[in-house]
């Protein structure tokens, strides 16, 4: 029986009949990987051998990229004959990546080649900074630390016991974790990076990672160094590209010429600092406009507080919201967000009408930022 091959000189079967990859409404553009039903068994050509033809067979195994916390799909190609793996490449039925990795996921094969990996557990032997260390078993490392956390425990000294988070994002089991434990003791090094957006979103809509929907919205704005123009997320990015292609506006605000900016059909560029004024400059010419999705604001915003709290004078219904928001709003001009942003006033008017004309479908994201409170 003829295997499926991917050498050059003969195109994969993939290529011959372009398939369509789950969850990519998008196109079949994804024609160079090897069918799906065939990985248990691919042949290609070894690149090291050449120029000698020398076939392989490799077991295509899924597995995700841990280079960032987008966990993008990978397929190690697992060599049959030793068991190794030969190289990484994209899945292209990962629902959220779809075969499109950036250049770390391949070179996920170097960490696997690592001479200098860590392998097991290895125990300090001498001082702090001195570098020496003992190879230790899993059931010593797990003893020794249990027990020290046990005993702090015992005596009352939860305080004493703190966990860091890394990568991957495994917040969510260990929260759960640390509360059975009775501690409060979970450190990130987002504390300094992306948690002014994190609790926002978290106090907002309960969770601090959104994914807006990118890819049917008519507006997508963008706004801080963000999850698509920082270090991850790159399966926003793509839907975002695709958003775009189907004729979405896309509106980057950032004080650099970011990789986002570069590809933004409006790029705002304001003071470092000064983005919430910016924000709502626009929001007061939406309420002006009647281009807010006053249905949406009655529904999931808890205007009924908003009006007991700031506008007693008002009966408090629907009604009242939008000129008690203007009233509220009265200082932020388009002018004087001019004047404190540095942006023109024509093009705050512009995006404010961009984003009125979409109404219904803004998707938008932020992250890291002053514009995110930190
Ligand atoms: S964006 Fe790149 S580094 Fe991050 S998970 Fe995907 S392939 Fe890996």
């Amino acid at each position: 029986m003829r295997m499926p091959t991917c050498e050059p000189a003969r195109p994969c079967p993939s290529r011959r009949s372009p398939r369509r990859s789950p969850g990519n409404p998008m196109t079949n553009t994804l024609s160079s990987y090897p069918p799906e039903e065939t990985w248990d068994h691919v042949e290609s050509l070894d690149p090291a051998a050449w120029p000698k033809k020398v076939r392989r067979a490799h077991r295509l195994v899924p597995t995700t990229c841990f280079n960032c916390e987008a966990n993008c799909g990978l397929l190690a190609w697992v060599d049959k004959n030793t068991g190794k793996i030969t190289k990484f490449e994209g899945n292209p039925v990962h629902p959220a990546s779809r075969g499109r990795n950036c250049a770390k996921g391949p070179a996920t094969i170097n960490q696997v080649e690592d001479p200098e990996r860590i392998l097991w557990p290895m125990k300090r032997v001498g001082e702090r900074g001195e570098g020496l260390w003992e190879r230790i078993t899993w059931e010593q490392a797990l003893d020794q630390i249990g027990s020290r956390i046990g005993t702090a425990f015992r005596e009352d000294r939860h305080h004493e016991v703190m966990y860091h988070v890394g990568r991957m994002g495994d917040d969510s089991y260990m929260e759960r974790v640390l509360h059975s434990w009775g501690i409060d003791g979970h450190n990130s090094h987002t504390n300094i990076c992306s948690s002014g957006a994190r609790v926002g979103y978290a106090s907002w809509m309960g969770f601090d990672r959104p994914s807006a929907d990118f890819a049917n919205a008519e507006v997508i704005f963008l706004i801080s160094s963000h999850l698509e123009a920082g270090h991850y997320f790159n399966p926003h990015a793509q839907r975002i590209i695709e958003g775009q292609k189907n004729g979405a506006t896309v509106v980057c605000v950032d004080p650099r010429l970011s990789n986002t900016a570069a590809k933004a059909d409006y790029w705002l560029s304001p003071w470092p600092g000064t983005e919430a004024f910016l924000l709502l400059a626009i929001a007061r010419l939406l309420l002006e406009a009647e281009t807010w999705d006053a249905t949406f604001f009655e529904r999931w915003v808890n205007w009924e507080t908003f009006l007991r709290e700031t506008r007693p004078d008002l009966d408090c219904t629907f009604a009242n919201v939008r000129q008690a928001l203007i009233d509220q709003y009265v200082e932020y001009t388009p002018a004087e967000a001019a004047r404190i942003c540095g942006v023109e006033e024509s093009t705050i008017r512009e995006v404010a009408a961009v984003i009125g004309r979409g109404l219904g479908k803004f998707a938008s994201h932020t992250w890291r930022a002053s514009s995110a409170g930190n």
